[in-house]
């Protein structure tokens, strides 16, 4: 799918009405187009509106504005290494793979770490890490990390998760419960401890448990 540069103008004008105002992830989401990570389908055309869409296995990319604050809450440096706990289309991960130096993605379906894969290796993201698990145990190989970001909803900020943040680290999350509007939440590991942010509102599906059942 090739965007015009009509609608790539609109698309970075409607993400700067929304707050979403660093320029390295403005441009990020400039050179990663939205439209490769929605497979087939009517929806396809709409890749470049600022809403969620379905995806397969029955969860959703999220919205590219809450894509653009949420990269942008992470406040992710170029030598950071990043976790993302739920791959879902790859989106995330792609902006995320612009803006660090190397991206570890977990996903619970199979379904949906192998298209991605395929993905990252065809746009050749190749700093992109995807690996199928539970990702509410994080990656105790790869910890600590830089960065942690967290694309499903939790009840709270999972301790695992919390635990394999570096000092000086940071994690954004969004907590309550899936069914209604929750909070996305900024954690910043201290040395003495964690310091919460409370951003704004978002809607994420839930962070479930154990591996899906496509696998
Ligand atoms: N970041 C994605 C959108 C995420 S939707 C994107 O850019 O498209 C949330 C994803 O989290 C779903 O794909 C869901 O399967 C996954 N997920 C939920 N719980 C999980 C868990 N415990 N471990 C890994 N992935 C999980």
């Amino acid at each position: 799918m090739i965007r015009s540069a009509e609608e790539k103008m609109q698309f970075l004008f409607a993400l700067r009405s929304k707050g979403v105002t660093d320029s390295r992830v403005l441009s990020a989401m400039e050179s990663i187009d939205r439209g490769d990570f929605i497979r087939g389908g009517v929806f396809v055309q709409r890749a470049y509106e600022d809403m969620p869409l379905p995806i397969a296995c029955g969860q959703t990319i999220s919205q590219p504005s809450v894509v653009g604050l949420m990269s942008q809450a992470l406040r992710v440096g170029p030598r950071d290494k990043v976790l993302e706990v739920g791959t879902g289309s790859g989106y995330q991960a792609a902006i995320l793979s612009k803006l660090a130096r190397r991206v570890y993605t977990v996903e619970r379906h199979k379904r949906l770490v192998k298209e991605a894969s395929e993905l990252f290796h065809k746009l050749d993201l190749s700093n992109i890490i995807p690996i199928l698990a539970d990702g509410s145990h994080g990656l105790p190989d790869q910890a600590p990390f830089d960065r942690i970001i967290v694309t499903a909803a939790a009840e709270d900020p999972p301790g695992t998760l919390l635990a394999q943040l570096k000092i000086g680290g940071i994690m954004v999350v969004p907590v309550g419960q899936s069914d209604a509007v929750q909070s996305l939440i900024r954690v910043t590991r201290t040395e003495d401890g964690y310091e919460y942010d409370d951003l704004r509102s978002v809607r994420f599906v839930p962070l479930v448990e154990g591996l899906g059942r496509d696998t």
